[in-house]
C-alpha cells in the first residue's frame, strides 16, 4: 500500500472492532491505530491499549473512564461520555474512522468525520437507516468517503466497480435466513434468547445477531443499500442463501449477474474497507469450491419475517419512518434480551412505533434526534409482562 494509515476504530471491543484490530495486527507497516473507543469494557480495552498504543481512547461511562485512566496512568488520555466520543472524532489525529459501534450512537460521531473529509469505513448501518439523505448529502458536499463494511454492500461495491449505474437491473442482496428459516411462523412465538442468539454462519454482538434472527437486519441493510448506491425499492430484492458464501450480487441489464464471494469472514469486507483500490495479499480464508457441497437461494418469507416486510414499507414512506422503526427496535431487542418480551413482540413493538408517533418529511439533523428520543420513550413501556 502507498502509505501507513492512521485509524481510529470507534466500538473496538465488539466483533468487528476485534476483527478490524486482527486486520491491523496482521499488517503492521500499513496500520497504526490513533484511536479507541468503547462502552464500558476497559478490561479488554486496555489490553488493546497494551498491544496497539493509541493516542486517545474514550469510554462512554464515566465511572469505568476514571478507572480505567488511574490503572493505566499517562500511556495514553482517556476520554468519557458521548462528548468524549465526538471530541475524538473531531479533534484527533486519523484518516479512517471505522465506525464499529453499534446503533443510533453512531451518527454524531460519523457526522464529525464526514466533515473532516476523512474516509468512514461504515459498519455502523443504523447511520445511513436513520439518517441517509443527511449522510449522503453531506459526504458530496464535504468530499468525505463512504467505504462499506457490511459484507452485502462490499460484495455490491465490488461487483459496481467500472460500472455505470444505468447498466444496473437490481441489487441482490443474500440472506443466510438466520436460525428460524425453517421453522413455521406460530412456533415463533416460544422462541428463546439462547435460540436467537444461536446464528448458523456468522458470530457477531448480540444486537445484530437477534436481528438477524427476526431478518430485521436484512430490512436495514436494504435501506442501507437504498443510501449507498442511490437505487429505489424495486431495484433492491433480498435471497435466501443459507450458505453464505455469496455476499451479495448485482444484475445487469443484460441479464448478465456478477456475484461476490468467499467463505464468511468479515476480516475480508474490513480489510477491503481499509486498503480500497488496492488490495493487501492474506489467507484469511481459503474458499475451496469443489469442498463446497452446494449453493441454494429461496425466496424470503416475509409473512413470517414481518420486520423485513416493515422495513420496505418504511423505505417507501421515508421521512423519520425510518429512523422511528430503528429505535423501536433497538428498544425492542433490548427487552428481548432482557427477557422482558416474546420474540414476536419485536415486530408488534415496530408496529405500534411507526402507527404512534408522526412522521416528519425531509427531517433535518434535530429532527431526527427528537424522533428517536420520543420513539424511544414511547416504545419502553410496551408490552412489558
Ligand atoms: P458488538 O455489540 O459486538 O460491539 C459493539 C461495540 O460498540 C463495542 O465495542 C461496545 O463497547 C460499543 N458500544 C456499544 N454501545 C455503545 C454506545 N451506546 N455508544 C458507544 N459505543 C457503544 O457489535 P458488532 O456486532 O461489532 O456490530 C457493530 C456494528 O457493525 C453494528 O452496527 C452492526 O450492525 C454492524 N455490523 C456487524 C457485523 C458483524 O459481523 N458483527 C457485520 C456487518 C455489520
Ligand atoms: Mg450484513
Amino acid at each position: 500500500m502507498s502509505s501507513q494509515k492512521n485509524i481510529l476504530i470507534l466500538g473496538s471491543t465488539g466483533s468487528i472492532g476485534v476483527n478490524t484490530l486482527n486486520v491491523i495486527r496482521t499488517f503492521p507497516d500499513n496500520f497504526n491505530v490513533t484511536g479507541l473507543t468503547v462502552n464500558s469494557n476497559i478490561d479488554d480495552l486496555e489490553k488493546q491499549i497494551d498491544e496497539f498504543h493509541p493516542e486517545y481512547v474514550v469510554v462512554i461511562d464515566k465511572n469505568k473512564a476514571s478507572k480505567l485512566q488511574k490503572r493505566i496512568k499517562d500511556k495514553c488520555k482517556v476520554l468519557s461520555g458521548s462528548e468524549g466520543l465526538i471530541d475524538i472524532a473531531k479533534n484527533s489525529d486519523y484518516d479512517i474512522m471505522v465506525t464499529a459501534l453499534v446503533g443510533f450512537a453512531g451518527l454524531s460521531p460519523t457526522i464529525e468525520g464526514i466533515k473532516r473529509k476523512k474516509r468512514i469505513a461504515l459498519a455502523n448501518k443504523e447511520t445511513l437507516v436513520v439518517a441517509g439523505e443527511l449522510i449522503t448529502e453531506m459526504i458530496y458536499e464535504y468530499g468525505a468517503e463512504l467505504i462499506p463494511v457490511d459484507s452485502e454492500h462490499s460484495a455490491i461495491f465490488q461487483c459496481l466497480i467500472g460500472e455505470e449505474k444505468e447498466y444496473i437491473e437490481k441489487l441482490i442482496l443474500t440472506a443466510s435466513g438466520g436460525p428460524f428459516r425453517n421453522w413455521g411462523k406460530h412456533d415463533l412465538e416460544s422462541v428463546t434468547v439462547d435460540q436467537a442468539l444461536a446464528h448458523p454462519n456468522w458470530k457477531m454482538g448480540n444486537k445484530i445477531t437477534i436481528d438477524s434472527a427476526t431478518m430485521m437486519n436484512k430490512g436495514l441493510e436494504v435501506i442501507e443499500a437504498h443510501w449507498l448506491f442511490g437505487l429505489s425499492k424495486d431495484k433492491i430484492e433480498v435471497v435466501v442463501h443459507p450458505q453464505s458464501i455469496i455476499h451479495s450480487m448485482v444484475e445487469f441489464i443484460d441479464g448478465s449477474i456478477k456475484a461476490q464471494m468467499s467463505l464468511p469472514d468479515m476480516k475480508l469486507p474490513i480489510q477491503y474497507a481499509l486498503t480500497f483500490p488496492e488490495r493487501l495479499g492474506c489467507s484469511y480464508v481459503e474458499t475451496r469450491l469443489p469442498k463446497l457441497k452446494e449453493l441454494t437461494f429461496f425466496e424470503p418469507d416475509y409473512e413470517k419475517f414481518e420486520c423485513l416486510a416493515l422495513a420496505y414499507k418504511v423505505m417507501e414512506t421515508g421521512g423519520t419512518t425510518p429512523c422511528i422503526m430503528n429505535a423501536a427496535n433497538e428498544i425492542a431487542v433490548e427487552k428481548f434480551l432482557k427477557g422482558k418480551i416474546s420474540f414476536t413482540d419485536i415486530p408488534q413493538i415496530i408496529k405500534s412505533s411507526l402507527d404512534k408517533i408522526e412522521n416528519h418529511r425531509s427531517p433535518n439533523l434535530e429532527t431526527i434526534f427528537e424522533c428517536d428520543r420520543q420513539t424511544r420513550e414511547f416504545a419502553k413501556n410496551l408490552f412489558d409482562n
